[in-house]
């Protein structure tokens, strides 16, 4: 049977790849609601994991049909079923961000077959569409392994971002716990990592493959933390940006670090277009007028993954002619 007879889109789309992408943004709108715990819980140094959803007003455990991603509050038109007090229109606007964020980037890496992956990984390949029947077919541990990453590196800054905006400190041992893990699964996988610290940095540097992987990693959260500092120091971002970039160091190597703040300043200045726009809704930001937040960070490192293959060109090109400019 021809699977692409079913084409509902002119690039080969077919109708299981639409089911698997709606998958995919479900599985990040639950991640979401998940998220929306952590910010409410964590303040208030309660458990997470343990102790169901309850209703902050009355007390009311939250029913299994009621705690569905959007559709639940949608359902209840923003109210609680028993006391009928409104639901914050942020929850259900938290899980739409985080379902159509995780959900674009996971199908995009996992159904384009890697292809907005940087070049000369072995994961990319030079087809625009491969379709799920292609990835059941020719199984990729090594791009499911980086999707997987991709994926809890987006969730990890979506959660700082939520603090950030409620005003919460964030716990410094989330950060450590952070970067450890992340030069962890470098060192431990280094082949989840595309990037080379530089073109020829595997040939000069002639060390092991997870060594190379492992000082990347730790360069990638230094440069980070570096940029992030001097961003805070001229007042042009959060006091937590320095470690949302580190985490994008050190999930995508220092080239990201650039590219993602580029990124980040351009969805900071349109957010604070529309804030100024609408006047009302900039009111409660006043005192951290147009600054890069963690926020705008989430979407930057979006971008980023979407764009990665094409970004790390730009910046490979740009380290050549530096490098030859300074030689010559
Ligand atoms: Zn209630």
């Amino acid at each position: 049977m021809d699977w692409r007879s079913s084409t509902v889109l002119q690039m080969g789309m077919s109708l299981v790849d639409l089911v698997v992408i709606l998958f995919l943004a479900v599985v990040g709108a639950n991640l979401g609601s998940f998220l929306n715990v952590v910010a409410h819980r964590v303040p208030l140094g309660m458990s997470v994991v343990f102790g169901g959803s309850r209703c902050p007003a009355c007390g009311q455990a939250i029913r299994s049909r009621d705690n569905l991603p959007v559709l639940g509050w949608l359902l209840l038109r923003g109210r609680c079923r028993d006391c009928l007090v409104p639901i914050p229109g942020r929850y259900p606007f938290v899980e739409a961000v985080a379902g159509v964020l995780i959900g674009a980037v996971a199908s995009v890496e996992l159904l384009s077959g890697g292809l907005t992956l940087p070049l000369g990984n072995a994961v990319t390949q030079d087809r625009w569409w491969r379709g799920v029947d292609d990835l059941l077919f020719h199984p990729n541990g090594r791009l499911v392994g980086m999707c997987l990453l991709h994926g809890a590196g987006l969730v990890t800054l979506l959660a700082w971002a939520l603090l950030e905006h409620d005003r919460q400190r964030l716990p410094v041992r989330w950060g450590w716990v952070t970067f450890g893990l992340l030069l962890g699964v470098a060192v431990v996988f280094p082949w989840l990592q595309p990037v080379p610290i530089w073109p020829t940095a595997h040939a000069m540097l002639s060390l092991p493959a997870w060594q190379v992987a492992g000082l990347g990693c730790l360069i990638g959260i230094l440069a980070g933390w570096l940029l992030g500092g001097l961003f805070a120091a001229v007042r042009a971002a959060g006091p937590f940006v320095g470690q949302g970039l580190a985490l994008v160091g050190g999930l995508c190597g220092w080239q990201a670090v650039v590219t993602a703040s580029l990124l980040g300043l351009v969805v900071m200045l349109s957010r604070c277009g529309v804030q100024r726009l609408f006047p009302r809704r900039a009111a409660a930001h006043t005192d951290w007028p147009c600054r890069l937040l963690l926020a705008d960070l989430v979407v930057a490192l979006t971008l980023q993954l979407l764009l990665w293959r094409w970004l790390d060109q730009g910046m490979t090109s740009l380290f050549s002619r530096l490098s030859v400019g300074a030689g010559g």
